[in-house]
C-alpha cells in the first residue's frame, strides 16, 4: 500500500521561490569582479534567475542541455546557476584551474553549448575557444560600459543579454531524479570524470548540511561560500543557505586574507566554509595587522586534512569553532563532520584536539563502512584501517557518458580513502589508497606523517611518499619545502618527529624542494613526487 502524501518533487528552484517568498528582505552581497560591492535580496535574485531561465529559452535551450560556467562565487553566477536549473538545463561548472588541456576535454566530452565567463577568465576562453566546437555563445558575466574587446565568437555582456527577457516566466516542471548539475573530478589519474547531480540529491543534500551538527545553517546567519561553487557545488552552501533563509555573501575573485577579512568584518558573517589553504591566508593576515574575530563563530575546514595548528589558533585564539569534515564531488561533496557530541563534549587539551583532527562522523543520509582488501567488513574500533566506502541518496551512482559501473555489491561507493571509525563513529583519513605506504606488511599513514612534521618550526609544507626498499617494501620519504629564510635540517626534523609518531613510520630520509605540486583543488600531487623521485634509493 503506498501512502497517501503529495507528490512534491524536489527541484532546486523551489529553495529559491520559498527563500524569496519568506525571506524576500535578507540580503546577498556580492564583491563584484568590476570592483564595487553590489548588494540586493532573495527577490531580485529569484526575479533574475527567471530571467535567465527565459533568455536561455529563448536562444533554444531546454531539459538535458548542458550549460558551463566558469566563474567565481557572485550574485550573477548564483542567477546563472538557477536560471539553468530552473529550465531543467544542466549547470556545469568548470574548474579555471585545470590544465587548458583538461578543460577542453571536460568541454567537449559535456558537449556544453553556451558557456557563462567571469571577466577574468576571458584570456583563458580565448586560448582555448578554437578547440570547443560545440560552444556556439559565450555570455560574458559584465555590463555593456566593462566589456571587453574578445575574439570570442557570439560574445555578448550577461546584462545586455538578459534585457532580452523580463520575469514572466514560469519554472519548468519535470521529475526530481532529473539532471542538474554536472562538475568533473580533477582526475588525477586518467581522463576527468563527470559527476551528475539531480535535483533530488541537491536538495536533499542541502537540507543535510543545515543540521546542526554538520553546518547548522539557520535563518539569522551570514554565510560566506569562500569554496568556489566550481568546487563540487560550493559544498552545497547556494543550496543549503537560501533553504535556511541566512544572507549570503560572496566572496568574487578575492579569495586572500585582506579580502576575506574584509568581508568576515563589514558583513559580520557568523560561519563560512572554504580549504585550509584559504584559513591560512586569513590567520597569516589577523596575526600581522593584530585583529580579531568578533562575528565569526564557526568555520567548516575540508577538501584536505586540516592542520592542527589551524584549529587550536581559530578555537583557542579567535573562539571560531573549527568544524572538519570530510567529503568528495562524488559524495556533492559532504560525507562527515566533526561537531561534538554529548559523550565527547567533556574532551579537554590533547584529547579533544585529536578528535577535531578527526574528519567527524557522518550525518543521516550518508552511510559509511571500512573494509579489507578482500572487501569485508573491519570493527569500528578507532585503529584497524581500511577503503572506506559510502552510500547514500547523494552519492553517485555512474559517471556521465561513462559505461563502467563504479558501485560495489550493496549499492557501495569506493572513496579512494584510507581510514578507521571510532566506536562514537568519528573517522579518521589516514591516506589516499594510492598514496598508502605499506611497509613489513602494515600500513604507514602519510598524512599524520605531514600533519605532524607541519608543526616542526621553519616547515612551510610537508608530503611524504613510500620509496622502494629491499627489505620492508616500502619506507617513508619525507619532502619538504622550508619556510622562507628557515635552515631547518633533516636531523632537526627527524628529531622532532621521535615521540610523536610510532618509531617504525619514522621517515627514512628528509628530502628538501623549492616547492610541492599541487592539483587544481588544492591537494598535493603524490603522482607528480613519486615521478620526481623516481629512482631515489635509501
Ligand atoms: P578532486 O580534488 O580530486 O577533484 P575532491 O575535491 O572530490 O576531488 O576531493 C576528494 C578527496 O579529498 C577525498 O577523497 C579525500 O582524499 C580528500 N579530502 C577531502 N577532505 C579531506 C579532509 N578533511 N582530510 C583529508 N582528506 C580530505
Amino acid at each position: 500500500m503506498l501512502g497517501l502524501m503529495q507528490d512534491y518533487p524536489l527541484l532546486v528552484h523551489t529553495v529559491l521561490d520559498h527563500a524569496a517568498l519568506n525571506h524576500g528582505e535578507r540580503e546577498m552581497v556580492t564583491r563584484s569582479i568590476e570592483g564595487p560591492m553590489r548588494r540586493y535580496n532573495y527577490r531580485d535574485l529569484r526575479v533574475r534567475s527567471l530571467r535567465v531561465a527565459k533568455a536561455l529559452q529563448l536562444e533554444g535551450v531546454g531539459i538535458g542541455d548542458r550549460i558551463a560556467t566558469m566563474a567565481w562565487n557572485t550574485d550573477r553566477h548564483v542567477e546563472t546557476w538557477y536560471g539553468i536549473m530552473g529550465l531543467g538545463a544542466i549547470c556545469h561548472t568548470l574548474n579555471p584551474r585545470l590544465f587548458a588541456e583538461q578543460l577542453i576535454y571536460i568541454i567537449n566530452h559535456a558537449e556544453d553549448r553556451i558557456l557563462f565567463i567571469d571577466l577574468t577568465f576571458v584570456p583563458l576562453a580565448e586560448a582555448i575557444a578554437a578547440h570547443l566546437p560545440t560552444i556556439t555563445k559565450y555570455i560574458i558575466l559584465t555590463d555593456d560600459e566593462h566589456m571587453p574587446e574578445t575574439s570570442l565568437a557570439n560574445a555578448v555582456a550577461f546584462e545586455t543579454w538578459l534585457d532580452g527577457a523580463d520575469a514572466d516566466f514560469s519554472w519548468a516542471s519535470f521529475d526530481e531524479n532529473t539532471a542538474a548539475a554536472l562538475c568533473y573530478t580533477s582526475g588525477t589519474t586518467g581522463n576527468p570524470k563527470g559527476v551528475l547531480y539531480s535535483h533530488r540529491s541537491n536538495v536533499l543534500h542541502g537540507l543535510m548540511c543545515n543540521q546542526p551538527d554538520v553546518l547548522g545553517v539557520n535563518s539569522s546567519d551570514n554565510i560566506l561560500p569562500i569554496v568556489p561553487m566550481f568546487h563540487a557545488n560550493a559544498w552545497a552552501l547556494t543550496y543549503a543557505v537560501p533553504t535556511a533563509g541566512a544572507s549570503l555573501i560572496m566572496p568574487g575573485a578575492g579569495m586572500d586574507g585582506r579580502s576575506i577579512y574584509e568581508l568576515l568584518d563589514t558583513e559580520k558573517v557568523s560561519a563560512s566554509a572554504a580549504v585550509p589553504t584559504v584559513w591560512l591566508g586569513l590567520l597569516q593576515h589577523l596575526k600581522e595587522n593584530d585583529l580579531e574575530l568578533p562575528w565569526l563563530k564557526r568555520v567548516l575546514i575540508g577538501g584536505a586534512a586540516c592542520p592542527r595548528m589551524m584549529i587550536e589558533t581559530l578555537e583557542n585564539k579567535y573562539d571560531v569553532e573549527v568544524i572538519h569534515g570530510w567529503g568528495m564531488t562524488e559524495m556533492s561533496p559532504v560525507g562527515t563532520t566533526g561537531k561534538m557530541k554529548n559523550s565527547t563534549m567533556h574532551l579537554k587539551g590533547e584529547e579533544l584536539i585529536k578528535l577535531k583532527l578527526k574528519q567527524g562522523r557522518t550525518p543521516y543520509m550518508v552511510e559509511m563502512k571500512i573494509v579489507d582488501d578482500d572487501g569485508n567488513e573491519l570493527p569500528r574500533d578507532g585503529k584497524t584501517a581500511g577503503h572506506l566506502l559510502v552510500r547514500g541518496p547523494a552519492v553517485s551512482s555512474a559517471y556521465y557518458n561513462h559505461d563502467k559501473s563504479i558501485l560495489l555489491e550493496g549499492g557501495w561507493f569506493d572513496s579512494g580513502d584510507i581510514a578507521h571509525i571510532d566506536e562514537l563513529g568519528y573517522m579518521q583519513i589516514t591516506d589516499r589508497d594510492k598514496d598508502v605506504i605499506k611497509s613489513g606488511g602494515e600500513w604507514i599513514s602519510s598524512i599524520e606523517i605531514e600533519n605532524t612534521a607541519i608543526g616542526c618550526e621553519g616547515i612551510a609544507e610537508a608530503a611524504v611518499i613510500g620509496i622502494a626498499h629491499p627489505k620492508w617494501t616500502e619506507r617513508p620519504l619525507l619532502i619538504v619545502v622550508r619556510e622562507t629564510g628557515s635552515e631547518v635540517s633533516e636531523n632537526e626534523i627527524l628529531a622532532y618527529l621521535d615521540g610523536k609518531i610510532a618509531k617504525w613510520w619514522i621517515p627514512e630520509a628528509v628530502e628538501f624542494i623549492d616547492e610541492i605540486p599541487h592539483t587544481a583543488t588544492g591537494k598535493i600531487q603524490k603522482m607528480k613526487l613519486r615521478e620526481q623521485f623516481g629512482g631515489y634509493r635509501f
